[in-house]
């Protein structure tokens, strides 16, 4: 065959900075003999190769089937170029001037060729714990604008050694153009002080802060993204004395442990949990306790589980390295407030909780708290998307007009569109207080500067009290959108499945405002892209002092009892743990209509039967009540559901919830455990929605069951659910990108507002 030599210009589009690819495709290059040069630019990498035109294809195939393992590409395309006799392959400077178009990776785990070296005494980065090389390290949080070079990063401050600098040149090197690298000599410092903020002075602040916590004192640690306050897992006193300076009573804390092996002494994990707590993200898994275990009890009460994470920094490596088998890592913030991020910031909120702080002088300029996930049915669960999965985009089937998407109140998140991607922010929380609705500005400008995105649709929930809504209605130059919040719901679970319409939706929820005013949140809906109908929905009750009927499980006890039992109620009030004068007050304010406004929630139903049960009657965290309930539930095969109907001649059926209550409330007096009736409750509601999407399917001819909304977080109705309508016949869909709970909306809501935009 005759050689023929040809040019060509090459652009690589997608998740392709920042993780070693130019070095991959210098050494690639020269593999195939070819010349030329690459850089990144706005879109991704810019290359022009020129060869014999059989090297160029298998490059070209190369690339196609083997990239990095960090690497997501979304688009190669070629264009032949008159050739130059070029014959050495160069990596060039990144060209600013070109329109930003590129992905950013996330913040990705310490690799093991790190890791080795960091634990090798003979190596110049021995214990060092700002290791990193082109696979690994710090991306996301740490990057001011893009191109991402080291002066759009917080290395900028860093001059880089010799030694550094001549591995960042190198392109033979593993360290070749990594932006973050650092050795001892010229990268950040850890530094341990007091709460007062003097310096503690030791040659080995790690091995200070493992002492200090050995001896039960609670430590405040800068990380990747933000702080943790740290303690000994297994110090019953340390953890308690945890709980109370942050004024969080009973909400599970996260915790990690140095390996497998470790984390088995004191948990269970299946062999799909263990690629889920390896992967790269590192989230936390929620993994069921070991009992007896050696971990404080107060670590997670009233929990069968504990959420665990291995190291993901090489700091975290070296200070799990240590005799304690596990650490509590709870986000260094007071209950609800964003994680702290800033050193100043830190000394100033985390004070009145950590004896002692051990920081650096690298900045963090996002946030980004660790990510949840969970095993179901084989796969992932994510329940809180953010760390090691942020900015990674969800790809849409088809390309459009940007769109910003602002979320709903509680565990928000927003989301922005450009061309096929959406990007789903990390984890911003309950927009409720200041300092998060501060951080959820930030995210929104902060991702538009660095994905180069001019949003000119903006999608928000009809809620007409959500921060996140009000400041859409506020902004100027944009088409605005409002999302009813459970199909948003849907839209997001049918989005990350790709299903287009209709499907049923089943979304149970908390609370998500309806479309008649009231509170939505357990609704069969018939959804299909841009619209939605009301299929049935459970029967209206009273939430007795709004928000306070939330905080307080008791109160919808009361108003369970009330719509069952209207005035014969007084007969059954004895059987709550509370006191009179109080269920008085509650049932008048019911009675007269008082600031009790209506809802159609099932995690509302899931909060007065927790009370009834005399479970939970105060929750000192979102959705405790109905997390205790599920966890004292006791699975048993024979028992049976309690009875339960729906009425009506007309969309949307109203489901009855006073034989249920009813039911309940005859095995309370039985003597029945709350294990068995706590079990039978999820029963009732797993056979009773089945049955109304099988008398659907007939009404509607749909065979597609899609399930979303934070009641999906309860493991036994979401695998009793999913099991019952799969046997039925149905074609299921269920979260496993996305969180099923409010973190899902924005992406829900961008998928509405581009049927909307389209129709
Ligand atoms: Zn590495
Ligand atoms: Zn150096
Ligand atoms: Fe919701």
């Amino acid at each position: 065959m005759q050689k023929t030599t040809q040019r060509y210009k090459v652009t690589i589009e997608g998740i392709v900075q920042g993780i070693g690819f130019r070095p991959y495709i210098f050494n690639l290059a020269r593999e195939n003999n070819l010349g030329g040069f690459i850089r990144n630019n706005g879109q991704g990498v810019h290359l022009e190769i020129e060869g014999e035109s059989t090297d160029i294809t298998s490059f070209i195939t190369r690339i196609r089937n083997n990239p990095l393992p960090l690497a997501q590409i979304t688009a190669i395309s070629k264009i032949e170029l008159p050739t130059l006799n070029e014959s050495v392959f160069k990596i060039v400077a990144s060209d600013i001037s070109s329109e930003r178009n590129t992905l950013i990776a996330p913040d990705i785990c310490v690799c093991d060729d790190c890791l080795r070296e960091m634990l090798d005494p003979n190596n110049r980065r021995y214990r060092y714990p700002f290791i990193n090389c082109t696979n690994c390290g710090p991306r996301y949080t740490i990057i001011e604008d893009i191109p991402y070079d080291r002066p759009k990063t917080a290395m900028k401050n860093f001059r880089m050694c010799a030694a550094c600098e001549s591995e960042y040149h190198n392109p033979q090197n593993r360290r070749f153009h990594a932006q973050p690298n650092a050795c001892p000599e010229c990268g950040p410092q850890i530094t341990l002080y007091d709460k007062t903020q003097k310096q503690i002075t030791t040659s080995d602040p790690i091995q200070e802060t493992i002492d200090l916590l050995q001896q039960g004192y609670i430590i405040a640690i800068k990380g990747l993204g933000g702080f943790h306050l740290v303690v000994d897992a297994t110090n019953q006193e340390a953890v308690q004395k945890l709980r109370v300076r942050k004024n969080r009573e009973e909400k599970p804390l996260a915790m990690m442990s140095l390996n497998l092996h470790r984390i088995k002494e004191f948990a269970i994990i299946n062999p799909e949990e263990e690629p889920l707590l390896l992967s790269p993200q590192r989230p936390i898994v929620l993994l069921e306790k070991r009992n007896p275990n050696p971990i404080a009890p107060e670590a997670a009460p009233g929990n069968r589980r504990f959420g665990v994470m291995l190291p993901y920094t090489p700091l975290h490596y070296l200070l799990c390295d240590s005799p304690i088998p596990a650490l509590v890592m709870t986000s260094g913030n007071m209950s609800e407030e964003p994680i702290t991020v800033n050193n100043n910031e830190g000394f100033k909120r985390l004070a009145a909780i950590a004896d002692f702080f051990l920081i650096h002088n690298r900045d963090i300029y996002l946030r980004s708290d660790d990510s949840v996930s969970r095993i179901f049915n084989t796969t992932p669960l994510v329940l809180r998307r953010s760390r090691g999965y942020v900015p990674q985009p969800i790809i849409l089937k088809q390309s459009g007009p940007s769109i910003l998407a602002c979320g709903a109140e509680l565990k928000n998140t927003i989301c922005l569109t450009k061309n096929k991607n959406a990007f789903v922010s990390q984890h911003i929380g309950d927009l409720k207080n200041i300092e998060t609705y501060d951080f959820f500005i930030q995210t929104i400008n902060h991702l538009k500067q660095i994905l180069d995105i001019r949003p000119e649709f903006i999608a928000y929930d009809l809620h007409p009290d959500y921060l996140s809504s009000r400041y859409a209605l506020k902004q100027t130059n944009f088409e605005k959108i409002g999302v009813q919040h459970h199909h948003a719901h849907i839209a997001s679970c049918m989005l990350e499945n790709s299903v287009e319409g209709p499907v049923i939706g089943l979304a149970l929820d908390g609370t998500g405002y309806g479309t008649d005013g009231r509170i939505w949140g357990g609704e069969v809906l018939l959804v299909d892209g841009a619209t939605f109908q009301r299929l049935a929905h459970p029967e209206y009750v009273r939430m007795p002092g709004g928000e306070s009927a939330i905080k307080q499980p008791w109160r919808m006890a009361i108003s369970y009892l009330f719509h069952s039992f209207g005035y014969e109620s007084e007969n059954v009030l004895p059987l709550l743990e509370i006191p009179k004068s109080k269920t008085d007050t509650i049932l008048k304010m019911i009675e007269s209509e008082f600031n009790s406004p209506e809802t159609s929630g099932i995690g509302r139903l899931f909060d007065g039967v927790s009370g009834l049960l005399n479970i939970c009657h105060n929750a000192s965290y979102e959705g405790q009540a109905a997390i205790e309930l599920e966890m004292r539930s006791n699975m048993n095969q024979k028992a049976r559901p309690y009875p339960f109907e729906w009425r009506g001649k007309t969309y949307p059926y109203q489901i009855q919830i006073a034989p249920i209550i009813k039911g309940i409330i005859s095995d309370i007096k039985e003597g029945r455990g709350v294990g068995e009736i706590g079990f039978r409750f999820h029963l009732t509601l797993i056979i009773l929605f089945s049955e109304l999407c099988l008398f659907l399917k007939k009404e509607t001819g749909l065979n597609r069951v899609a399930l979303s909304g934070g009641v999906f977080q309860n493991m036994i109705l979401l695998k009793g659910l999913y099991k019952s309508l799969t046997q039925s016949g149905f074609q299921v869909f269920t979260h496993s990108k996305l969180p099923p709970n409010d973190g899902g909306i924005s992406l829900g809501q961008i998928s509405i507002a581009k049927s909307k935009i389209q129709a």
